[in-house]
């Protein structure tokens, strides 16, 4: 066996050890939340199509008719000849509905905040975030070189005396935080974060990948980013901002400036998508009033979005009440470190207007008696 070999490997038996390996299971989402397994149909609660969008016809035409029209992908770079009209189109109606003056779209949320936080800050600068913030904004974080502080979760006082200790010494400060935290459904006190930024003349950015379309309600920061692939059912990233500042990640993101531009099909399908979210606002309060009936019939805190987590503890744990779920006809992903904190795996479990008040019923029923019986 080649030392590569032997390195992941052993690797792999760690994580083995530690029920911490990941595998891929090929998946076929349907319609109405629904998602085909090993050939068995599930309904699934581990999916991110709040409004069930990345299914409506009117999406899927929109990415037909673009593909046909201006090809399957982008060519090229943004800034070389990949910036196709969907792009600038969808660009302007994001600005729109954000109430901004500009908006860039990257090739993902990930690569968005790989791009954005080091274009804004460096090594004399001082980044405080959020200590259950997504990977991609620790990763942006690190990649600028500037020192990283980070504050407890959702913890305004730890973030006020972090900003008075080191604030001083540093030329500027940048808080990073989500609106709705991806892997336990909580908001952000938004208010107070924007006060203390204002007190310590930081900038704010805050991802709102789980927010946009479903959670709208409150502050607006500087600096709004997100992602295409969640409510709006397509793929891709943006950043929403001034003019000046959209202006400088043209030049300055280099996850922006080195890569493809996206292709025409996801543009088109997230500006589709977009219209029905402004056009049909109806739509946005049903995930979070059945994520509430779901909390409510389990005797759980009272969601705060349409994301629930499920706390189980350890991730063996996790995965066998997941494992018994699906025996159920229900696809609820277990979480586990690293993405959660260590102790806290949990199913994390997210409600789509696609789903039915029955569907939700049975997966309260289904959830509540097993974890009566002591599963796991
Ligand atoms: N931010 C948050 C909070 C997310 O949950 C995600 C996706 N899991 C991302 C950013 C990354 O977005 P994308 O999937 O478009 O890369």
């Amino acid at each position: 066996m080649s030392s590569l070999d032997a390195f992941a490997r052993a690797h792999l038996a760690r994580l083995d050890e530690d029920s911490l390996r990941r595998r891929l299971a090929p998946t076929a989402r349907g319609a109405c939340a629904t998602a085909q397994r090993a050939g068995r149909e599930l309904i699934s609660f581990s999916c991110n199509d709040y409004l069930g969008l990345a299914n409506d016809p009117r999406v899927v035409a929109a990415a037909q008719e673009a593909a046909g029209r201006y090809g399957a992908g982008a060519g090229a770079s943004r800034l070389v000849t990949g910036s196709h009209p969907p792009l600038h189109a969808l660009e302007e109606r994001l600005a729109a509905h954000k109430g901004v003056e500009a908006a860039l779209v990257f090739g993902s949320g990930y690569l968005a905040n790989l791009g954005i936080v080091p274009a804004l800050a460096g090594p004399r600068d001082l980044i405080l975030i959020d200590a259950l913030a997504h990977s991609c904004l620790w990763a942006g974080a690190r990649v600028s070189g500037a020192e990283v502080v980070r504050f407890r979760h959702n913890d305004v006082e730890d973030l006020r005396r972090l900003a008075d200790d080191h604030r001083a010494r540093h030329r500027h400060a940048l808080i990073l935080t989500e609106r709705v935290f991806s892997m336990d459904g909580d908001r952000a006190p938004l208010d107070a974060i924007l006060a203390i930024a204002e007190a310590y003349d930081a900038w704010t950015l805050v991802d709102d990948a789980h927010g946009l379309g479903v959670v709208e309600a409150g502050a607006r920061a500087p600096l709004e980013m997100g992602t295409l692939s969640k409510t709006l059912g397509s793929y891709g990233g943006y950043l929403c901002a001034s003019r000046a500042v959209i202006d400088l990640m043209v030049s300055r993101a280099r996850s922006f400036v080195y890569t493809t531009g996206l292709p025409p099909a996801s543009a088109a399908a997230a500006l589709a998508a977009l219209a029905i979210v402004e056009d049909e606002p109806e739509r946005a309060v049903r995930p979070l009033t059945l994520a509430r009936r779901f909390t409510a019939r389990l005797g759980l805190p009272e969601a705060e979005s349409p994301i629930v987590p499920v706390l189980v503890g350890e991730a063996e744990a996790a995965l066998a009440l997941s494992a018994a779920l699906e025996a159920r006809g229900f696809l609820v992903v277990a979480i586990r470190p690293p993405t959660v904190p260590a102790g806290t795996a949990r199913l994390r479990v997210a409600f789509s207007a696609a789903h039915g008040e029955d569907q939700v019923d049975g997966l309260a029923e289904a959830l509540g008696t097993l974890l009566r019986q002591g599963c796991p």
